[in-house]
């Protein structure tokens, strides 16, 4: 960085500030991870210059030869890791993948059937304070109170009775696996497009640890730097027959020029995703999240729906004298850094809560494994007992620390004092 650290001393601070706090706290928020330097690099590339409105081969503007290059490349990456027909890689995140899947399939008015928030959906599967609740009638599916699953029966009988344009499922803090061929069914039942919202299980699925919705969904939309380990970022997959649709939403309909070194870096993300090691990474993140889960249930503190079967766990503080934003900024002294997070039922607003979400994928690219999750989840279990314990956060802060330097987060990150 030796360009900014001479023009711009405020941001490279600013930057370096990041660095030394990504690489001296464990990174647990469930949504987060660590890129490989080459999916960083390409990031930083001259694509950041180019216009390249259109799609390979059908440009708004010349001098497109290598921009087609490597969107063609994350293109055809796409469709092979996910068994897709077709991929869009230029939506700019996940709020933008979903405004395009919306937009090619409904019109303003429409009725959507989407997760409730407060249940583990997304802000944009129906929220009023997201264009998806504003621009659509929106109609709610939720999880069983007895035991925090989605009750399918009961996802059947609201489609039947709300004749919904869309179905919308994946979630953003939902632990167990969702059985997307019932969702389908479902779907095909009510005349309803499937669009299956993959954003924070796509490394999982790619890499075999979780159902793949590709047979059961007309579309398939995804974030890029979740599991999938990739840049910020969004995708859209989908049947050949609904390709065209999906495209023109993208661009012109609500975006403008592709970001090109973005989509450079999701060719190589994809690419990384598509070596046998990335099944293993997921295996890995699964077993650590298990661990995790059974050792703070080994506590006494409460899950819900009592476990996991993926990258994240749900804690469930609703009978406890501490909400979920006291016993996120607890940990955080720790520097154990989650997020605090609605849970079913929720009583508490959603800027206090009374349950955190918890994940693996971030804490199993630096390559904690079993023992060390036993480690972090007893000292989370500690600080849900005793959250203004300042001395004892402050003895598990210095434990974290060593722990970090254990594991460093990159060679090239690595402390210089
Ligand atoms: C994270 C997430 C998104 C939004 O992704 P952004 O890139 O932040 O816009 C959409 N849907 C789900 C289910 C998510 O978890």
């Amino acid at each position: 960085m030796q360009h900014l650290e001479r023009k711009d001393e405020r941001v490279y601070r600013a930057v370096l500030g990041e660095e030394s706090r990504q690489r001296n706290q464990l990174e647990m928020i469930a949504s987060e991870n660590f890129v490989s330097p080459a999916v960083r690099e390409a990031l930083g590339t001259v694509f950041t210059h180019k216009y390249a409105e259109g799609l390979p081969g059908r440009r708004y503007y010349g001098g497109c030869e290598f921009a087609d290059q490597v969107e063609e490349l994350a293109r055809t990456r796409a469709t092979e890791l996910f068994g897709a027909d077709h991929a869009n890689v230029q939506p700019h995140s996940g709020a933008q993948a979903n405004m395009a899947g919306y937009f090619a399939f409904l019109e303003p008015g429409d009725r959507i059937l989407g997760m409730n928030l407060s249940h583990g959906g997304h802000l944009t599967h129906g929220s009023p304070v997201n264009f998806s609740g504003r621009f659509f009638d929106v109609a709610a599916y939720g999880v069983r109170e007895s035991d925090g699953r989605i009750d399918y029966d009961a996802v059947r009988e609201t489609a039947l009775r709300t004749r919904p344009k869309m179905i919308v499922t994946g979630a953003s803090a939902y632990p167990r696996t969702i059985d997307f061929e019932a969702f389908g069914a479902i779907a095909r039942e009510v005349g309803a497009v499937h669009m299956c919202d993959l954003a924070h299980i796509a490394g999982l699925v790619a890499g075999g640890h979780h159902p793949s919705p590709v047979p059961h969904a007309d579309v398939v939309t995804t974030t890029t730097h979740k599991t999938l380990r990739g840049p910020r970022g969004g995708l859209i997959m989908c049947r050949e027959e609904h390709a065209k649709a999906i495209d023109r939403m993208v661009f012109p309909f609500i975006q403008g020029g592709p970001l090109v070194h973005v989509i450079a870096s999701k060719a190589v993300a994809l690419g990384e995703a598509l070596l046998p090691g990335f099944g293993e990474y997921g295996r890995r993140v699964v077993e650590n999240a298990r661990v995790l889960a059974d050792t703070i249930m080994e506590r006494g503190v409460p899950l819900v729906s009592g476990g996991t079967d993926n990258h994240l766990i749900l804690v469930d503080l609703r009978d406890r004298d501490l909400t979920g934003k006291d016993a996120e900024q607890a940990l955080e002294r720790a520097g154990i850094t989650v997020n605090k997070n609605t849970v079913p039922g929720e009583t508490r607003s959603p800027f206090v809560t009374s349950g955190l979400r918890i994940g693996t994928p971030a804490i199993t690219t630096r390559g904690m494994a079993p023992p060390e999750i036993r480690t972090v989840g007893g000292w989370i279990a500690d600080i849900l007992e005793r959250p203004r314990d300042e001395a004892a956060i402050r003895g598990i802060r210095r434990k974290v620390g060593e722990m970090c330097a254990a594991y460093p987060l990159y060679d090239e990150l690595a402390p210089s004092t």
